[in-house]
């Protein structure tokens, strides 16, 4: 008899569960896995052994094999065990064309068990079988050797390997940076982690790796990137949790255009590797500015598989007299609206549904106005008046059975109330003709700053060093001349910044900007945020010092790999496409994390727990 051996061949295993075939046949083999089913006929007893590789049908005759019949009568479904045999071909007309090793059955010679099993809380042989997602968590390592997580991850560690692959290949270094670190803010608040050594003082986990990423460059490493685990404190959504992974990047020598070119390279070369069958949409990706992202799709992230964009119908609807119009208009806001096509019959509470989304949304409410061929049905019709009704529908381009829907209200706030009804429609009317496609754009040209109403100054809307564009470096001015004195009306607010977001189809994936690395322009930036270089010292002491000392112009970008996962395996929650996550109140409930600390430990760091308020 032949002894081959696989790629795989271990002391327990000559092949995996998934690679025998007809060429086999007359070797002889070992395996070892999981009993996915037993099916125990006297005699003979079928074993399907399962690794993450397949299945292959193992058979026990009782009259070749005594032992190994004996010990099979005895195991059961998720037992461990191991197989030796030799590769028969199965009897024509029993053969499995479902399974890659269909062909073929292995007729043991012995079988040792290497691990018993429970009965698992949840079927771990039956791919479809819906399960009670704590109870996954709670067991993630059954779940894990489902096929169907299984696949995900190895996908998943495909994606790691092509990130890997297009970096080095395109001249970049990767580069770990420490996790006990100094808080970077990222906009989330900080986990801390008390200092034993220093008690009183702590460690911030780091919401990114910015500030060593751009210390990275100024040390001279011109391409940097890592694939960086980030901690946040916030709750748990579908696309994001308390702690995620980003393929983080910073390029030195760069202007916006070198970084949207290389990542635009990058993302393609790494979706079709993961992905091959999925088409990615258009290239070069559609590029939008903020302000048109938001006019024309209410969303910072925009959809563009399907149209349906919003219109600014403030000019139409001017003078209405309709106070819900005049009052937005008049507060300097908009009036914006959309068609949706074939919706004219939508029942009452179709509509109160779609009210909803845009009151979510934080608008105070959501017009309709059904376009039928006797005209126009709408509540506020008689508030608005014919005329101006027709034209309003004229505006956004709607026909006979279309709904119109309107939002009046501050400016931005209406747009992304209307844009959130317009992802809810598409998705209610069908309108993503493949879902297949991968449609990836950019937006960019946001704002630099949004004002601090509470604190009267401005902050900034990414990140305290993202670059202004060049054009608007003069804007970076308060009306009154003085910059401890800002205003909601200083030209600051109009300054554009370096600052550009990708997203894939509706999701956000990530964003990046061209940093400022002159300390003249910082000196002006920070002032406008309320500090002083030197108060600004305690947050980013290490960064601001270096500047000193000869700071590449650079940017750079992180991508959620979590997010981009789930979207290109087609996932709606990231936890799917992620080994162990957490719950929605951030637990881990397979490691009963977070978990009460031994006061000991406490005493130890000098901290004290108060009691529970309330
Ligand atoms: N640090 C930013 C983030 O984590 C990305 C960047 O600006 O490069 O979102």
């Amino acid at each position: 008899m032949t002894h081959d051996r696989g790629l795989l061949a271990t002391a327990y295993r000559t092949h995996t569960c998934g690679e025998l075939r007809s060429e086999q046949v007359g070797h002889s083999v070992s395996l070892s896995g999981w009993v996915h089913r037993r099916r125990d006929m006297g005699q003979l007893i079928f074993l399907d052994l399962r690794d993450r590789h397949g299945l292959t049908q193992v058979v026990v005759d009782g009259g070749e094999a005594v032992e190994a019949h004996a010990a099979a009568s005895d195991v059961r479904n998720e037992f461990v065990v191991r197989v030796e045999g030799a590769v028969t071909r199965r009897l024509p007309g029993t053969e499995n064309t479902k399974l890659d090793t269909g062909d073929i059955e292995v007729r043991a010679t012995s079988l040792e068990v290497l691990s018993a099993a429970q009965t698992p809380p949840f079927p771990v042989n039956e791919p479809d079988a819906e399960v009670d997602e704590a109870l996954r968590l709670r067991h993630r390592y059954l779940d894990l050797r489902r096929e169907r997580l299984n696949k995900r991850l190895v996908d998943r560690s495909r994606l790691l390997r092509a990130l890997s692959d297009v970096h080095h290949a395109h001249g970049f270094v990767e580069v770990e940076t420490p996790l006990l670190i100094k808080s970077t803010p990222e906009g989330a608040r900080d986990f801390i982690v008390p200092s034993r050594l220093q008690p009183g003082n702590v460690y911030a986990l780091p919401q990114s790796p910015q500030q060593l990423k751009q210390l990275l460059m100024v040390g001279g490493f011109d391409r940097y990137f890592q694939i960086a685990h980030c901690m946040r404190d916030e709750d748990m959504r579908a696309d994001r949790g308390p702690e995620f992974t980003q393929l983080d990047l910073e390029m030195s020598f760069v202007s916006e255009e070198d970084v949207m070119a290389f990542v635009e390279t990058m993302v393609i070369e790494v979706s079709r590797s993961v992905v091959p069958e999925r088409p990615v949409r258009e290239v070069p990706f559609p590029r939008f500015t903020y302000r048109e992202a938001m006019d024309r799709f209410g969303s910072d992230k925009p959809d563009v598989r399907f149209a349906m964009e919003l219109h600014d119908v403030g000019a139409v609807v001017e003078g209405s007299g309709f106070r819900v119009f005049d009052a937005a208009l008049g507060a300097g806001g908009r009036v914006v609206a959309l068609a949706a096509p074939g919706m004219a019959g939508a029942s009452r509470s179709q509509v109160d549904e779609l009210t909803e989304i845009a009151r979510r949304a934080g608008a105070g409410g959501l017009v309709h106005m059904a376009v039928t061929a006797d005209g126009i049905s709408s509540p506020v019709l008689r508030h608005v008046g014919e005329d101006r009704a027709q034209a309003l529908v004229g505006a956004v381009g709607a026909a006979v059975g279309d709904l119109v829907l309107v939002v009046a209200d501050r400016d931005i706030v209406a747009q992304e109330a209307l844009g959130r009804v317009r992802v809810e429609l598409a998705e209610r009317l069908a309108l993503i003709a493949d879902p297949d496609e991968l449609s990836y754009v950019w937006v960019h040209r946001f704002p630099m700053y949004q004002w601090d109403g509470d604190n009267n100054r401005w902050d900034a809307t990414h990140n305290p060093f993202s670059g202004v564009v060049p054009e608007d470096e003069q804007l970076l001015v308060t009306a009154s001349g003085n910059p401890s004195q800002p205003s909601p009306e200083d030209p600051a607010g109009r300054a554009r910044a370096m600052q550009y977001d990708i997203a894939l189809n509706g999701w956000e994936l990530g964003g990046g900007s061209v940093r400022i690395h002159r300390r003249d322009l910082l000196e002006r930036s920070f002032a406008l945020m309320g500090h002083s270089l030197d108060g600004m010292r305690d947050k980013f002491g290490a960064l601001l010092d270096a500047f000193e000392y000869g700071a590449p112009p650079h940017g750079g970008i992180a991508i959620g790999i979590d997010r981009w996962a789930a979207r290109l395996l087609q996932q709606e929650n990231i936890r799917e496409v992620m080994a162990f996550p957490k719950t929605g109140a951030g637990s881990d409930l397979m490691l009963g994390a977070p978990s009460a600390v031994d006061p000991a430990q406490l005493a130890e760091l000098g901290l004290q727990v108060l009691p529970r308020r309330g």
